[in-house]
């Protein structure tokens, strides 16, 4: 369904739906940060006062993991978040949805 790293393909290889219009917006960075951050602040307590390396080096190695696991699971959380907003017609909300 992607085209690029994060672009969506203009239309599913298999069906030909449109994806023209798929836009998960925020929603997958919003929920990667949550994960991350919650991987992420207990390696850098447990590789600085657990291990004892020094400052620069459990900060380093919590950044190269914050940055690697950001870029592994953005396309999963996109494509998922586009799955629900497709499966349950999810779109722009109109004066005719208040009536
Ligand atoms: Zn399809």
């Amino acid at each position: 369904m992607f085209a690029g790293y994060l672009r969506f393909a203009d239309r599913c290889a298999v069906c030909g739906a449109d994806f023209k219009a798929a836009d998960a917006g925020d929603g997958p960075a919003v929920f990667v940060i949550l994960v991350v951050g919650a991987v992420v602040a207990p390696l850098l307590i447990i590789l600085q006062f657990g291990l004892h390396l020094p400052g620069w080096v459990a900060l380093a190695a919590t950044m190269a993991a914050a940055v690697g696991l950001c870029l592994a699971l953005l396309p999963p959380f996109k494509a998922l978040l586009f799955a629900f907003q497709w499966k349950h017609k999810a779109r722009e909300a109109t004066f005719e949805d208040i009536e």
